[in-house]
């Protein structure tokens, strides 16, 4: 849910009771939504059970379609259109053939996104997204409106798998304008929506003085979900040591995404709310995501896109990278994630489902933010990023109790306006507790090890390393 600037503004000044009478209006979308995904995942759960000659026709017959279209179609792969001819091979010859392209990286897309667009997709079919992703590194994104509606089922199929049905509840704590970081209400961390029964939940509310208030408002709610960031929710329930559910209430599970769970934190999710957490890997660009199934093991969707490697049986030599299936207004083929996969090869999951099992995907480790009053900010700061023309990079390091440095990549006609939106909206999710710079520093200098991290806490180092996975921020019907 993204409000334009005025309506923010405007809603931002209701009091609850009204901010809570509007939110149930737009609600009334979810329903209708989640029949559509209902609808999508019915047409493809014969997948979930395709034996290894299904999987592959399923993958040769859409890489036949989509490389005939970028390859006509698409700039960036418009040059490698003599390969149009050998598209007509036989099906391991057309997953073959992905070799002979270009990998192609974050940064080239980040630099010149229309390259990839392609011109016979019309706009009105398309959705164009910003989005900040986990490293701080923001994309403009087209996708077609269906492979956003697929892409957004399969996220929501991890519900399904873990016993969701129509009408259940949940608290979230993910990114939403719903509880306002400004204005007269803003000291209210939570807002309810009855229509589609849920309780939304701030990550940047999580301290001390609100901590009560928010763990009464779930237990109130008797959510049958709880769904949020990992590291919000670690941090949710480590503020206070009893469990947060009760004698006669516990949710049917909790969904995280965002962020790996290390066991500790694990343990400390399911003795707090006693029940099975279910995480799910994705990445905003939507190439590629998994589920966690009742069993625990992170299925691959296929549905969406292909990794390279997937169906040989064989590590690729390099990557892995991955094409996405769906979305023809902006092929991303042979695209270099940055994450590492690993495939649980030969292994049959006791749920049934025959689609591939990859090992958890712990791609960083971040920090917390902890201003002076002791608020705790973890990955939700990524919402900084967002939409920022120009930035190719951003790091928060937080130098001392009140000082924050921010780090941003980004040319020298942009920096201006990236620092001061930066600063303004780093002072809203710290409540103006902190005093925020912005240093422009080049992307090499930003990044620790191989993977660029998003926050690194010199304050209080030892707080909570929290390692992350992709798409913090993917959790649909937001
Ligand atoms: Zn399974």
């Amino acid at each position: 849910m993204r409000l334009p600037g005025p309506v923010a503004l405007l809603y931002d000044m209701l009091p609850p009771p009204a901010a809570e009478a509007a939110l149930s209006l737009y609600g009334l979308r979810n329903p209708l939504r989640e029949r559509t995904w209902g609808r999508i995942l019915r047409r493809c759960a014969a997948s979930e059970t395709w034996n290894e000659e299904e999987q592959s026709r399923y993958v040769s017959a859409t890489l036949r379609t989509l490389l005939a279209h970028a390859l006509t179609d698409v700039p960036r792969y418009r040059p490698y259109r003599s390969l149009l001819g050998e598209l007509r091979g036989p099906d391991e010859h057309v997953v073959a053939l992905l070799r002979e392209l270009p990998v192609t990286t974050k940064a080239e897309v980040r630099e010149d996104p229309t390259a990839f667009m392609a011109a016979s997709v019309p706009d009105r079919c398309c959705i164009v997204s910003h989005t900040s992703g986990t490293t701080g590194t923001p994309l403009a994104l087209r996708m077609t409106r269906n492979a956003v509606a697929v892409s957004d089922a399969l996220w929501w199929r991890r519900a399904i798998w873990a016993g969701y049905r129509r009408g259940d509840s949940e608290a979230r704590l993910v990114l939403s304008p719903a509880v306002p970081l400004r204005g007269p209400w803003s000291t209210v961390p939570y807002r309810r929506s009855w229509t589609d029964r849920r309780l939304h939940l701030s990550p940047f509310h999580l301290e001390e003085q609100t901590i009560d208030e928010l763990r009464r408002q779930i237990v109130r709610f008797r959510p049958d979900f709880i769904l949020g960031y990992s590291s919000s929710l670690y941090i949710l329930t480590t503020l206070r040591e009893a469990p947060i559910a009760t004698d006669d209430w516990r949710p049917k599970a909790v969904l995280y995404s965002g962020d790996s769970l290390h066991p500790h934190q694990r343990e400390r999710l399911e003795s707090s709310f006693v029940a099975p957490i279910r995480g799910l890997y994705g990445c905003m660009e939507r190439v590629i995501s998994a589920a966690d199934c009742a069993q625990g093991n992170l299925h691959l969707s296929l549905i969406d896109g292909y990794v390279e490697g997937q169906l040989t049986g064989e590590p690729p030599a390099e990557g892995p990278y991955v094409t996405g299936l769906l979305n023809a207004a902006m092929p991303l083929l042979r695209y270099d994630l940055g994450d590492a996969l690993t495939f649980r090869r030969g292994f049959s999951c006791p749920c049934g489902r025959t689609l591939p099992v990859i090992e958890p995907v712990i791609t960083r480790e971040d920090d917390v933010l902890v201003t002076p009053s002791g608020r705790r900010v973890g990955s939700a700061v990524a919402e900084a990023f967002k939409g920022l023309p120009g930035l190719r990079m951003a790091q928060v390091v937080q130098r001392s109790a009140r000082h924050l440095e921010v780090l941003v990549d980004t040319r020298e006609r942009d920096y201006d306006p990236v620092a001061a939106t930066v600063r303004k909206r780093l002072g809203r999710f710290t409540f103006g507790e902190m005093e925020v710079t912005v240093t422009r520093r080049a992307a090499l200098a930003i990044r620790h090890g191989t993977k660029a991290r998003l926050i690194i806490n010199e304050h209080r180092p030892k707080l909570s390393g929290l390692p992350r996975r992709p798409g913090q921020d993917l959790e649909p019907g937001r």
